[in-house]
């Protein structure tokens, strides 16, 4: 077996198992070893029954004392069966299993194990400890069991993790490892194991220090690759010579004039910056780094404009309909209100065929002077006039590999990629290696703090009673309810009942729709123009509208299971709010109501500072919790975590650095080796989130 064998070769993988295999994107052999566990499971010596703690996963040793007792409760076959060992009795409970009766036989021992409750135990009768649903084990499987760390993985109806667990065996054994390509050097010095080894270790570890040196394996290849990656393309960047030289003109400094605030010192810092970049020898590439809110757009429009004054053609580009919508409409605004000398076109999947032809025509002929869309732009069909100029909105968003479909059309066009991403310039440095950073550090002087709140469920009513006062007040309002994964709730209904029961509980006078991902992209595009006119009050929605939407009329954000959340996101979120002059809040509303819940969220409390909140969510969740909460928005890798892996991350590009140092055009045998497997198109390490 190897990468590519399908999944079906594998012993009791037949179609049907393999149906469902595929809706966890697993087709291949290559990817069923890359579906690495999302937790491991530790099975613990067992208990005796007077130890059985209620409330707690336990297992028990004990022998069946009857007949196990059967009784139909309408559909339902229950089987009751009572145990014991020397220290008390229990009894276990069993749902629609009935051939379990002729299992448990009594006088048989078995190690049971499950969750530990109790039934009754008033005045005169004592409490009967109980489980529902046990697993059984012999007392040796059991063993097994315990000297090994059990993955759970991610898993989809149908699919129990026992089946998974099975194929993965099968899977590690008949797979033909791929032979070593780290150089012995980069291995020894980094204490790198083997794939054979990270893959057994990932999967089934012994114990966690066997689990950590697996992953530390697999997070240094996923820095490894990417950094190889940017590494390898900086080499090509740096050489670009400005092939479209910018020199300022009136235009901009008659816009900066006209507009109705004044930029602020850090955005005047940044845009001096783009203006010596877009005049100089070399080609620009560079990212703006500011925090929510801190008025990015309005740097890239003043650059588009010194383009379009130039006589060339910019783009933008956002990683949703939604947001390039927003930004488009944006900019017709500003070109109508201010005569600027924009000619903007819109280009997003959702046109249709006639409009995206009529928008090809007005870029390839230049009558188009700013091409505002998704990465519609950067596909085959779009020939350009001109195009000197590329912004990519919430870059993190976004593939590396965008700017090298730009280079094959034979474009070496100026980039600015903006991001929201909480990163210390430490780690920025190396993430964004072939980019010129660019920070904007303070937030535009008329907003007021953002007011927050964490409360529970109880609070609901209250929040509400708020949105219709601020609503009457002529404000709005986002709603944010969690996208739920398969097996629970369907996500879609979620928002609708939620808009319905919103609807119920506020005013008839206000208005209430609700976005969530499933819409059609036009239909979603709609509902954010109509909020945005203000013909919608309040907006029930999953994340969707997380990145980059700006309707500062709005000051109320409430989340609603916010544990569910990263703190980075729950900040990007809060990052709706609080864009205009008036005082905004944010409501948090947490169902679980656990120490380290209600402290984690507490964090959001105390600042409204991206990068604090980041370095306090990691500071939390420590250097331990290997598969803690994802942060999104940010480098999303399979399994590396740029804040908890920072120490990984510096490693591997300390060995990327000193490779290429030391041989450049990777001459040696040694590195070719590991040239051609990084850059083989079976190595997806470099896993970014696109929309
Ligand atoms: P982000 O950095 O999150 O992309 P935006 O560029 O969308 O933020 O800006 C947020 C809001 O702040 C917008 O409504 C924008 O017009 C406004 N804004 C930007 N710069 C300033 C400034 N210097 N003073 C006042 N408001 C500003
Ligand atoms: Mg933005």
């Amino acid at each position: 077996m190897n990468r590519d064998t399908s999944i079906t070769s594998i012993k009791g993988v037949g179609e049907k198992t393999a149906k469902l295999f595929q809706k966890l994107d697993i087709t291949s052999v290559g990817e069923l070893i890359s579906h690495y566990p999302r937790d491991y499971e530790t099975f613990r010596e067992p208990v005796s029954i007077a130890e059985a703690k209620p409330g707690e996963v336990c297992a028990v040793y004990a022998v069946v004392t009857a007949i196990p007792n059967q009784k139909r409760v309408r559909n339902l076959t229950i089987l009751n069966v009572n145990i014991r060992d020397n220290t008390g009795n229990m009894q276990l409970t069993f749902f629609n299993m009935p051939f379990l009766k002729n299992v448990l036989k009594p006088g048989g021992f078995y190690t049971f194990r499950g969750i530990v409750q109790t039934r009754g135990g008033r005045t005169s009768v004592p409490s009967l400890k109980i489980m529902e649903q046990p697993k059984i084990y012999s007392l040796e499987e059991y063993r097994k069991q315990i000297s090994q760390l059990q993955p759970k993985y991610a898993l989809t109806k149908g699919l129990t993790n026992q089946t998974i667990q099975k194929a993965m065996k099968q899977a590690l054994t008949y797979y033909e490892y791929e032979e070593e390509f780290y150089p012995a050097k980069i291995k020894e010095k980094y204490r790198l194991v083997s794939e054979k080894e990270a893959l057994a270790g990932i999967h089934f570890p012994i114990d966690f220090e066997h689990m950590a040196e697996a992953r530390k394996r697999i997070v240094f290849d996923e820095f490894f690759s990417f950094l190889f990656y940017l590494r390898k393309n900086k080499e090509l960047a740096a050489k670009l010579e400005n092939q479209y030289p910018m020199y300022e003109t009136a235009d901009t400094v008659r816009f900066l004039e006209q507009m109705p605030f004044a930029l602020t010192k850090a955005q005047k810092k940044v845009w001096q910056e783009i203006r010596n970049d877009l005049g100089s020898h070399f080609c620009m590439n560079r990212l703006i780094q500011g925090d929510v809110g801190s008025g990015k757009t309005i740097v890239a429009v003043l650059a588009l404009l010194m383009c379009a004054a130039n006589g060339f053609q910019g783009a933008m580009m956002a990683p949703t309909e939604v947001l390039a919508v927003q930004h488009y409409e944006n900019i017709v605004e500003y070109t109508e209100k201010y005569q600027l000398i924009f000619k903007p076109v819109l280009l997003v999947g959702s046109m249709t065929q006639k409009e995206k032809r009529q928008a090809y025509e007005k870029i390839a002929s230049g009558e188009a002077n700013l091409i505002v869309g998704t990465h519609a732009l950067i596909q085959e069909k779009v020939v350009y006039h001109s195009l000197a100029l590329v912004i990519t909105d919430e870059q993190h968003r976004f593939g590396v590999r965008q700017r090298e479909t730009l280079a094959e059309k034979g474009l070496n066009p100026h980039v600015l990629v903006m991001s929201a991403t909480p990163i210390p310039r430490t780690l920025a440095i190396i993430l964004y290696g072939d980019l010129h950073i660019s920070v904007i550090d303070e937030l535009p002087a008329n907003r007021l703090p953002i007011k927050n709140c964490v409360v529970n469920t109880a609070y609901r009513p209250k929040a509400y009673e708020f949105i219709a006062k601020e609503v009457a007040a002529g404000r709005q309002a986002y709603v944010i309810c969690p996208q739920v994964s398969e097996g629970e709730m369907d996500d879609l209904e979620n928002v609708v009942e939620y808009a319905d029961k919103l609807r119920a509980a506020l005013p008839q006078t206000v208005q209430v729709a609700y976005l969530h991902g499933k819409m059609r992209p036009a239909d979603k595009n709609k509902i954010m123009e109509e909020y945005a006119a203000h013909n919608i009050d309040v907006l029930v929605s999953t994340t969707v509208i997380e990145v980059g939407i700006n309707v500062p009329n709005a000051t109320v954000m409430m989340v609603e299971n916010a544990e569910r959340f990263g703190l980075a996101q729950l900040h990007q979120l809060r990052g709706r709010v609080g864009r205009g002059e008036f005082q905004s809040y944010c409501i948090f509303i947490s169902t679980k109501e656990n120490k380290e819940t209600m402290e984690r969220l507490q964090i959001l409390n105390k600042s409204n500072d991206g990068f604090f909140i980041a370095s306090e969510d990691l500071k939390l969740r420590g250097p331990g919790d290997l598969f803690g909460i994802r942060q999104s928005g940010e480098f999303a890798f399979r399994t590396a975590d740029i804040y908890t892996d920072a120490g990984i991350l510096q490693q591997a590009s300390e060995a990327v650095e000193q490779l290429l140092t030391e041989d450049p055009l990777l001459e040696n045998n040694d590195n070719q080796k590991l040239y051609a497997h990084f850059s083989s198109g079976t190595v997806n390490a470099v896993d970014f989130r696109t929309i």
